[in-house]
């Protein structure tokens, strides 16, 4: 069993009820939702016209194998209309592996920790909030550490789910 945190994101339609299905779909005999943070909205990076994101980062234990783990999240998106377009545009819901225990996973499909989570309020401010004193397990910097240094990306808390 390992505790994996996963992010979610979503900009388009009903985002807070995309992240519900979402984590409807996720819980399974195989993964289990421990703790889920606020919901908070942030900014779009990269391609800035586009609608503001809902964001959360969940806890979870899990038996599944990293790439399991990511297949699961993939078929999920799918499940859940996900049309992949444009480069960092509007989408209906993103899962992301963040972290996976402490390991450190570098293949051709899946990187973790994720590559951009030290750089990505949205991913950090909800992941804090869970395990502020948690260590990234390269860097070694706790997500509080983290998250001080990307202040200057605004984020706002949408609920105190
Ligand atoms: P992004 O989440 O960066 O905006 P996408 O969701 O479109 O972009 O990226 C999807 C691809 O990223 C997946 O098909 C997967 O193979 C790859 N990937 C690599 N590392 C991860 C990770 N830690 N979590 C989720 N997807 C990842
Ligand atoms: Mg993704």
């Amino acid at each position: 069993m390992k505790t994996a945190y996963i992010a979610l994101g979503s900009n388009l339609g009903d985002r807070a009820a995309n992240l519900k299905a979402a984590l409807e779909l996720l819980e399974s005999a195989e993964l289990h939702v421990l703790r889920r943070s606020s919901l908070y909205e942030t900014a779009p990076q990269g391609l800035l016209d586009q609608p503001w994101f809902l964001n959360q980062v969940i806890e979870a234990e899990t038996t599944l194998l990293p790439r399991q783990l990511l297949k699961r999240l993939l078929n999920i998106e799918r499940e859940l209309g996900r049309k992949r377009s444009i480069r960092n545009g509007p989408r209906t819901i993103d899962l992301d592996i963040v972290l996976y225990g402490s390991s450190v996973i570098r293949t051709a499909e899946l990187t973790v920790p994720h590559p951009r989570m030290k750089k990505r309020r949205f991913v950090l401010e909800p992941l804090a909030e869970l395990a502020p004193d948690l260590r990234h397990p390269e860097s070694k910097l706790t997500m509080r550490e983290l998250l001080a240094r990307v202040q200057d990306q605004p984020v706002r808390c949408a609920s105190e789910e």
